[in-house]
């Protein structure tokens, strides 16, 4: 029988209807080499972003439940439009919203977790020889209310579609050529990386490199997915994500991460008992917050209080707060907040077996008269949180501290320092 391939096209890669159309091809291409083909897309541009705007010029707290049912609609207007290309192409496609996919997911409204996908709809139609579109992003939940994924999860569709169908591969396109040893909007030297490890990728995704969404490297890890992350804009090969056997090489450093999108909550006055830092993250955990990185100040004399600072995303401030405001005053003095922090990271499975990296990250930061807000470290990775506004220019020393560009790759990619979209 033939083989089975999830492709899986990015915003920017269906954003108008040329490169739509051009999607459509391509995959249509794929089918023409004989695979058995499933296509999730994203939501068109910024689409996205657009909805939750338009949500909070309605409400400033809305409903998530309601917030699902506008936010899964971006994707189902890519998937529809994408059918009727592909079927003016002279080939049967159907498009499919999650629900219809069998992406069944927990009840967590904006971030939910597959927790199971039924492909039995989409094993029909493939043999039935037509092309499956997937609406991105977006499931039903055990409770039968449409819920989404959280930012970037189409990448999570794909990966979950791509194990449950027993793909060859997952092909994630989108508008770079592939993981590089930065952001190339940042960094316009940075390097393609061939290949990447599940371990990195992991590192990089969840301290920013969103060209993956952390819970696809992660799905994909522990189902055995080969994903492809490629451009969507020409044909040739991307980087391939594997299990660290297969990842030969092991560079002292692999990429410079970052985000521009921490908030920092520092509570003041926290008793200094046991149970306390407990029942603070017990109350963070109940609203679904994500708590990055902590640091407690341990009081100076036996009987001070002391002070427990953390990063949360930015968009989970307004929760954050809701959490913790009713426990001021009866478990904490004060809950102070800065929204316009981010963070820095290097990435490198090298580092296991290499001291010095954290003295070379510390003092290139330090040259650059940027200063260090909190640290974090695991085995192949230092997370730095900054200002955000230094973000760019502290990606850029550490890429070139440690030495991670290549000359002739700037062409690779069309992007210029600054170019940001
Ligand atoms: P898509 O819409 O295709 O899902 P995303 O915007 O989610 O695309 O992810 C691709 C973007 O990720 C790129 O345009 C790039 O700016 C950014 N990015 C951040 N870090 C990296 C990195 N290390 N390698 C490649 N891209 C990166
Ligand atoms: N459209 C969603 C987002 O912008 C999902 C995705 O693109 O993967 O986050
Ligand atoms: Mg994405």
């Amino acid at each position: 029988m033939a083989g089975t391939i999830v492709m899986k096209f990015g915003g920017t890669s269906v954003a108008d209807s040329e490169r739509l159309k051009r999607a459509a091809r391509r995959i249509v291409a794929r089918r023409e080499e004989g695979n058995r083909v499933v296509a999730v897309l994203s939501a068109r541009g910024k689409t996205t972003d657009e909805l939750i705007t338009m949500a909070e010029e309605i409400s400033p707290a809305p409903d998530p439940r309601e917030m699902d049912m506008l936010l899964s609609t971006g994707e189902r207007q890519s998937c529809a439009l994408c059918a009727m290309a592909i079927n003016d192409l002279g080939y049967r496609a159907i498009s499919l919203t999650g629900s219809q996919a069998g992406i069944v997911t927990d009840t967590s409204h904006t971030k939910a977790r597959i927790v199971e996908v039924r492909a039995d709809r989409i094993t029909h139609a493939l043999d039935d020889g037509a092309i499956v579109l997937v609406a991105g992003f977006q499931g039903v939940s055990t409770t039968r209310d449409v819920t989404t994924l959280g930012r970037g999860g189409s990448d999570t569709t794909a990966v979950a579609l791509a194990a449950a169908l027993a793909a060859e591969v997952c092909e994630i396109y989108t508008d770079v050529a592939g993981v590089f040893s930065a952001d190339p909007r940042i960094v316009p030297g940075a390097r393609k990386l061939p290949v990447v490890s599940f371990e990195e990728m992991l590192e990089m995704a969840a301290s920013g490199a969103r060209v993956l969404q952390l819970r696809s490297v992660e799905y994909a890890r522990n189902h055995d997915v080969r994903i492809h992350c490629r451009s969507s804009f020409d044909d040739r090969a991307g980087t391939l994500v594997l299990s660290e056997e297969e990842t030969m090489e092991r560079p002292l450093i692999t990429a410079v991460t970052h985000s521009t999108d921490e908030a920092r909550v520092t509570l003041i006055g926290v008793p200094d008992h046991p149970g306390v830092a407990g029942r603070i993250f017990t109350a963070l955990a109940g609203t679904n917050v994500n708590v990055d990185m902590i640091v407690q100040n341990e009081p100076v004399s036996p009987n001070a209080q002391a002070e427990i600072s953390f990063t949360v995303p930015r968009d989970d401030l307004r929760m954050a707060r809701a959490a913790l405001e009713p426990m001021v005053g009866e478990v904490v003095a004060d809950v102070r907040t800065d929204a316009e922090m981010g963070k820095v990271s290097v990435v490198g499975a090298g580092m296991k077996t290499h001291p010095g990296v954290a003295a070379t990250v510390f003092e290139t930061l330090g040259n650059e008269r940027i200063n260090i807000e909190m640290i974090s470290t695991s085995p192949i990775k230092i997370s730095c949180v900054i200002r955000a506004d230094q973000v760019p220019q502290a990606v850029r020393s550490l890429h070139a501290a440690f030495d991670l560009g290549s000359d002739g790759v700037a062409a690779e990619h069309p992007f210029r320092a600054g170019a940001a979209t």
